[in-house]
């Protein structure tokens, strides 16, 4: 399992931390390709800096961080999401914030440019915590979100993605060979590119954002972890946030994001130990993929078992750092 090394230790009460990733996989990333990538984490960390360092709120600046990497095309999410099965784009995104364990989601939404900041308008309303396909779209116009043309969300690279996994099967076909896909190792190329952002503000207040198009050719109507409070997404204060990229189903199975916050407090395990462990339980199950965490005291983890995960973590007075193996 791979960690950054030198993020580990506690920060000082009052400093912020913040992180962010766009998904693990098997990543085939050529080195004349791996600038501009590096140029997009540090970007969209810059987003979450900047409301952390006006006294911006945990919530704010993971939703600012998630923003900026739903709106770049090199992420599956926002624009840059992967076609499902029907050929069309289905967005899950959560935010949850750790002071009063408030959350929204949305599930299977359509035609939102920011899903995450969907989702906040489900928080910040309070009614409910997830709202799903019609429902979220109906809530999105109430709302005041545009509905974006499918064009927005379609690149080139994600249309020959999904026609490779397709491999020119007839759609009838395609059930049986999504669900073997899920039982199989990630493709050589296999990158799960969701999104996510962990914070602690000043106040030291936790919150944690997700954000996906979910896994390229799903099956119409598949949910996956990032949009499920506990399973890809947590916050609660004085324990730690915890955004997930990975195998969905493993996730959800594993409800991994809590069980890491169980861990830690329950079981009294530190954050590094409860987020290898948690991680090793999933992977037992068959599963893949990784985690960006950030705990009371300002510790930060980023573990993943696959080859790679896009991530980047800042702390207040440091320069902060970008990685992708
Ligand atoms: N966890 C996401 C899902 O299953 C995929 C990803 O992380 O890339 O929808």
């Amino acid at each position: 399992m791979d960690m950054d090394m030198g993020t580990e230790a506690a920060w000082p009460a009052g400093r912020f931390c913040l992180a962010l990733h766009g998904g693990a996989g098997t990543i085939v990333c050529p080195e004349v390709e791996q600038a501009a990538w590096h140029a997009a984490l540090q970007s969209a960390l810059e987003a979450g800096r900047a409301v952390l360092a006006a006294d911006g709120s945990a919530q704010a600046a993971v939703v600012a961080t998630v923003q900026a990497l739903e709106d770049c095309p090199l992420f599956n999410a926002g624009r840059g999401a992967v076609y499902d099965e029907s050929g069309s784009f289905s967005l899950d995104a959560c935010v949850m914030e750790g002071a009063h364990k408030r959350a929204g989601a949305i599930a299977g939404a359509p035609d939102v440019a920011n899903p995450v900041l969907l989702a906040q308008a489900v928080l910040e309303e309070g009614f409910s915590v997830l709202l799903g396909g019609a429902g979220a779209q109906a809530f999105a116009r109430a709302q005041g979100f545009a509905a974006m043309p499918a064009e927005y969300f379609a690149t080139a690279q994600r249309y020959a993605q999904w026609q490779a996994v397709r491999g020119g099967q007839a759609a009838s076909e395609l059930d049986h060979d999504a669900a073997a896909r899920l039982a199989q190792p990630l493709r050589e190329d296999g990158k799960l590119g969701t999104v996510g952002a962990v914070a602690r503000d000043r106040a030291g207040n936790l919150a944690a954002a997700t954000s996906t198009g979910g896994m390229t050719n799903k099956r119409l109507g598949r949910i996956g972890d990032s949009p499920l409070v506990g399973a890809g997404c947590y916050a609660e204060n004085g324990v730690a946030a915890i955004s997930c990229t990975g195998t969905g189903e493993h996730f959800i199975r594993s409800v991994l994001a809590h069980q890491v916050a169980c861990r830690m407090r329950f079981g009294g395990q530190d954050l590094s130990s409860a987020c290898a462990a948690a991680l090793a339980e999933m992977q037992a199950l068959g599963g893949q993929g990784g985690l960006i965490a950030i705990d009371a005291a300002g510790r930060i983890s980023l573990p993943f078992t696959t080859r790679g995960m896009y991530r980047a973590w800042l702390r207040e007075g440091e320069m902060g750092g970008t990685g992708i193996f």
